[in-house]
């Protein structure tokens, strides 16, 4: 049967008291599944290490979600060598198969969304809508995948030569290291993974050490699919040993990796080297961070920009590529501007995301000790409105109040370094040239949105906004597969734009055939 037009996944309402319920039911199911061990998975082989990973609640610390063995030199090795063998016979696999594996993939996860949904909450802290919308992204990427994976299959070259038959293929490159990061630990794990594998690729996944168990889960939802051995393989460890191992190994074909511009430029230059035994250039798809902006112009409605603002600064914590951290507001509205700002903020309710908080804890000790760090310089840098400091948690969670830091300069380090956490730094423009000359002062890229009634500075900014994904009078984070494919410029990556019609050639090669008739 032909397969239906892609549509995006829809958002549940937990507004609804039997959707709460079912959260709340699902939440309870999940945290009696909690503290379980867990394997390394090579070639379906169940695989054990010495070393251990132990995935704890970022609200409640003592709590324990999972607990992995740690990939060591030789894990690497037996999961690219299983990639390698699967791989074989994978890449001959037809590709309706290989989509209909997604769509398997999608149709399971649909049915056990809530139980998914807890998992993100129990192991990176998302609230019930975070939580929602991550799910929603990785059915969104197994769907729209299948789909693209069918069209590539259609190709054909523009023109037939005269006397020739002409034919363009895209064949997969081979085995990939898929190295994931925390935040979206389900979606982007998932759809690097499966825009790798629905092209025949075979890959070996490395999830970040902060996100382990999900990403079990969600290899055992794709064997549950029917995919075969090997296509699939993970590693958990650490991204200095296996992460690096696997970058540098001389059968790893491409490296579709997302995380921070520092481990980024690491991967792309030791990507660049040759090994010994390696026969090809290898090919890095690298989605890093940002430091997004929202310009609010004189003539705009505000309380729209403050919401637009306070969702994208703050929601899941500011830990989004996609958030904004810096909002550059003109001089005419600038006091009016946070004045509602800080009302607005000052009503964020925090907690734990188990109980629906609008905000929660950061990811770790690490990441709330780098988001402390900054606060403080950002004292140094302009004047707390908000925030500016730990929350209390009685359960030791790593809770940072939401903060916003006004009277910041355009190139003070708060205003330039990634912080990815609940710090908003608020920058005053004289005027909107000038506002777009802030915006594009960063070595990143990402996204930016601006709030304008005035249709010429919403062209200007269409023109001249330096960023992968710019949104009109919206907020600048949650882009949608199809409709915003993502990926952003300078330091912020390749602009791969995942969930867009030409991310899938980035996991193949094209041959081209021509016949004499
Ligand atoms: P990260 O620290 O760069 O880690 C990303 C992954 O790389 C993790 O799996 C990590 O392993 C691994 N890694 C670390 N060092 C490595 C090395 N030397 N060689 C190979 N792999 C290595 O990033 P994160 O903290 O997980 O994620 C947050 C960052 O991701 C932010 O900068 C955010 O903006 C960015 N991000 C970008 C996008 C986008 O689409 N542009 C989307 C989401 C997030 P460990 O398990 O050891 O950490």
């Amino acid at each position: 049967a032909p397969i239906a037009p892609f549509r995006n996944e829809a958002f549940l309402d937990f507004t609804l008291a039997d959707v709460k319920r079912g959260m709340q039911e699902a939440l309870r199911y999940v945290e009696s599944q909690l503290g379980h061990e867990y394997p390394l998975i090579i070639g379906g082989n169940r695989v054990h290490a010495p070393g251990k990973i132990r995935s704890t609640n970022p609200a409640r610390p003592a709590q324990l979600v999972g607990v992995h063995p740690e990939a060591e030199v030789e894990h690497v090795e037996q999961a690219v060598q299983a990639a390698a063998k699967a791989f074989e016979s994978w890449k001959a696999v037809p590709v309706g198969e290989r989509a209909a594996l997604l769509t398997r993939t999608a149709e399971l996860l649909r049915e056990r969304k809530l139980e998914f949904c807890a998992w993100l909450t129990f192991e990176v802290g998302k609230n019930y809508a975070e939580a929602d919308a991550d799910v929603a992204e990785c059915i969104d990427f197994l769907e729209f995948y299948a789909r693209e994976a069918l069209r590539l299959d259609r190709a054909e070259t523009p023109i037939q030569f005269p006397g020739e038959r002409n034919q363009l293929r895209y064949l997969p490159l081979g085995v990939g290291a898929v190295i994931a990061p925390w935040n979206f630990p389900l979606a982007i794990l998932c759809g690097m993974t499966v825009a790798a594998v629905v092209t025949g690729n075979t890959v070996v996944m490395k999830p970040s050490i902060d996100a382990p168990t999900i990403a079990v889960r969600l290899l055992m939802l794709l064997e549950e699919a029917g995919m075969p051995e090997g296509v699939v393989n993970l590693l958990q460890g650490s991204g200095e040993l296996a992460g690096r191992t696997l970058v540098e190994h001389p059968q790893v074909r491409f490296i579709s990796f997302t995380g921070s511009k520092k481990v980024g430029l690491d991967v792309h230059e030791r990507a660049a080297k040759q090994r010994p035994g390696q026969k090809f250039l290898k090919r890095t798809v690298l989605e890093l961070g940002g430091k997004d902006a929202i310009i609010v112009d004189n003539d705009c409605d505000i309380d729209a920009a403050v919401e637009g603002v306070v969702a994208s600064a703050f929601g899941f914590n500011g830990q989004k590529c996609s958030a904004c951290s810096r909002a550059i507001v003109d001089t005419h509205i600038y006091d009016v501007f946070l004045d509602k700002l800080t009302e607005r903020v000052s009503q964020i309710r925090q907690g734990d995301p188990a109980d629906n908080f609008a905000m929660g804890p950061v990811i770790s000790e690490t990441s709330y000790r780098r988001v402390l760090d900054y606060i403080a310089i950002g004292r140094g840098e302009g004047r707390v409105l908000t925030g500016g400091g730990p929350a209390e948690s009685e359960t030791n969670g790593w809770y940072v109040q939401p903060t916003v830091i006004a009277d910041v300069a355009p190139d003070a380090r708060i205003a330039q370094e990634e912080i990815f956490g609940p710090v908003l730094a608020v920058i005053r423009s004289s005027s909107f040239p000038e506002a777009i000359e802030i915006v594009n002062n960063t070595d990143y890229g990402l996204t930016g949105a601006i709030y304008s009634n005035n249709r010429e500075r919403l062209e200007v900014a269409t023109e001249q906004f330096h960023v992968g994904n710019l949104y009109l009078n919206r907020k600048c984070t949650g882009a949608m597969v199809g409709a915003h494919p993502f990926g952003g410029f300078n330091l912020s990556g390749t602009d791969s734009k995942a969930g867009g019609p030409d991310y899938l050639l980035l996991f193949t090669q094209a041959k081209s055939i021509a016949e004499k008739l």
